[in-house]
């Protein structure tokens, strides 16, 4: 049995994060770490790409910065059931092709002195003493730290962390990528930097929304159009995308669908075992998963970091850590949010929120980040969307 410190399992952002903030924190870390990978990067990846403004920063932090092609978004239009909405703002997100940007981020990894293993897939796991061993098809590895970074499905998860019988919180999105241009959608997203929200299937029974994101495909332009569904209420998934695609310009192109797995209340952490990602659960209300994914890898480095020091790998108070912080409490409100949009008051909280213009001021910089505002209290979030409400009323 081969034995290292710190055996990572997927190399997707959340996997690559944990990897790059542990080298940012200390470079000789690179040489412990063993991430393995079941495909081949650049691998696909069922995923709009869409890169909140946190996301960019953590990239930027990173040193790997967004190297890779994309479309930089400036306009958001979001439709109601009853209202439409226009946002105008600079950078609101950036849209890349996830198997271009996974790639860079393993090879940042690779580069920092991390061994990483492809096409080399984790096929069981077992606690042995003083740790976890790590079987795949090609090796067994001992470590006293396993990284679940296997994404919704996560093994480790299943193997390591789960109590039998819990209820899974899993999301679900369809996808389809259409070129954009003559002949092809007509959609002029790509014209106006903009991305486009649904929720007008709400009423219907549709728990979450449609999008279109202007993209690049292989350097050409699409529009990568899905639907995402928090929680299963009967509204035929696929068929709201092909009423999309018609609404689109009509071409037929194949859907992709995936689960995303919630963030609520299931442990993402055991004694030797983190959970990071979409392993551990991302937020509910959009389905937003990477500038999580990053933000994991940083709480799961520092903690590392500290059991590595101490030789202490139980990792007790490290979940406690993680809900307390601001990204915690960040995706906590996020879940209580998608109970607001999506529950029984849907019409008057979508109606509340395409009109009352301070709130999306304020609601657009504290998703994305923006300046430290996701790090603000809820009365002070509010507080300022009241303000702004009245300097605008008072120009008006
Ligand atoms: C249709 C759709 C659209 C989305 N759009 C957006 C968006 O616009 N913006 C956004 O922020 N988020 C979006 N998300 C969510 C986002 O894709 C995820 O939150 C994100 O990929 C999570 O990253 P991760 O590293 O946790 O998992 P993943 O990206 O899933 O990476 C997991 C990795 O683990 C590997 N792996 C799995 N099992 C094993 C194993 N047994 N052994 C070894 N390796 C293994 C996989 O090959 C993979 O490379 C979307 C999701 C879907 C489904």
């Amino acid at each position: 049995m081969e034995r290292r410190d710190v055996v990572i399992v997927g190399g997707g952002p959340a996997g690559a994060a944990t990897a790059l903030f542990l080298l940012r924190r200390d470079p000789a870390l690179g040489g412990r770490i063993l991430l393995l990978e079941k495909a081949r990067h650049p691998r696909p990846k069922v995923c709009a790409g869409g890169l909140i403004p946190h996301a960019l920063r953590c990239l930027d932090e990173l040193g790997v910065g967004l190297a890779v092609p994309h479309v930089m978004v400036d306009r958001a239009r979001v439709e109601a059931p009853d209202d439409r909405v226009e946002i105008e703002g600079a950078r609101i997100c950036a849209v890349v092709r996830r198997d271009e940007l996974d790639a860079s981020l393993l090879a940042a990894v690779r580069a920092g002195g991390v061994e990483v293993c492809e096409e080399e897939k984790v096929v069981a796991l077992g606690r042995v003493a003083g740790g976890v061993e790590v079987r795949t098809p090609r090796a067994a590895y001992a470590a006293p730290i396993v990284v679940g970074a296997d994404g919704s499905g996560s093994l480790v998860r299943r193997r390591l962390v789960d109590a039998p019988g819990r209820r899974e919180e899993i999301a679900r999105a369809v996808m389809a990528d259409i070129p954009v241009g003559p002949g092809a959608s007509g959609w002029d997203g790509h014209a106006r930097a903009r991305y486009d929200f649904d929720f007008r299937a709400v009423p219907r029974g549709l728990a979450g929304y449609a999008w279109a994101f202007p993209c690049l495909v292989g350097g050409a332009p699409h529009v990568n159009a899905g639907v995402y569904a928090w929680r299963r209420t009967g509204v035929d998934v696929g068929a709201l995308l092909r009423e999309l695609q018609e609404d689109l310009g009509g071409v037929a192109v194949r859907h992709q669908a995936a689960p995303i797995r919630c963030w609520g209340r299931a442990p993402f952490v055991a004694p030797h075992v983190l959970l990071v990602g979409d392993a551990a659960g991302v937020e509910p209300l959009m389905g937003e998963g990477i500038s999580f994914a990053l933000e994991y890898g940083r709480w799961a480095a520092a903690e590392i970091a500290a059991a590595l020091g101490a030789g202490d790998y139980a990792f007790a108070g490290s979940e406690a850590r993680f809900r307390r912080a601001w990204v915690g409490r960040k995706l906590h409100r996020l879940g209580q949010a998608a109970t607001m949009f999506y529950g029984p008051g849907a019409r008057l909280w979508l109606g509340i929120a395409a009109r009352w213009r301070g709130a999306q001021e304020v609601g657009l910089r504290w998703y994305n980040g923006v300046d430290g505002w996701d790090r603000r209290g809820g009365w002070d979030a509010f507080a300022t969307a009241v303000r702004w409400s009245i300097a605008h009323a008072l120009r008006a």
